[in-house]
């Protein structure tokens, strides 16, 4: 998507604070944080929100998943931190460009 946002920092068209890349997926901190560290991961292939996966998208979703938690140590997330995708406009989704929220660096409320 030429216009997105977020395929255009994966294509290093847009400035982000980029922690993590790689063939399939990014991850940068967060312009507005919501806590003392806030990084989104995002695939570089643009999908919309979690509605709008396919089968085929297994491997990509599987591969970004299993990278979290990694990307978060790595960002010093040692005490543990929280991930959240919004979908829909019910979820308060702002960027329509697939991603997952990593926030901590502090001990985050309940839900
Ligand atoms: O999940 P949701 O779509 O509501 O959040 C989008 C997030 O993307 C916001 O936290 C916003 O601060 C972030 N953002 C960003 N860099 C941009 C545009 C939005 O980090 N250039």
């Amino acid at each position: 998507m030429r216009d997105c946002i977020f395929c255009r920092i994966a294509r290093h068209e847009a400035d982000a604070r980029v922690v993590y890349e790689d063939d399939r997926i990014i991850a940068f901190h967060d312009i507005a944080p919501k806590a003392p560290t806030h990084l989104l991961v995002v695939p570089k292939q643009h999908i919309r929100n979690l509605a709008d996966l396919h089968l085929e998208d297994e491997g990509l979703i599987a591969h970004l998943m299993l990278s979290l938690s990694d990307i978060a140590h790595t960002a010093g997330l040692d005490n543990g931190f929280r991930t959240i995708t919004n979908t829909g406009p019910g979820g308060h989704q702002e960027v329509y460009h697939l991603h997952f929220h990593i926030l901590g660096g502090r001990r985050l409320p309940a839900l």
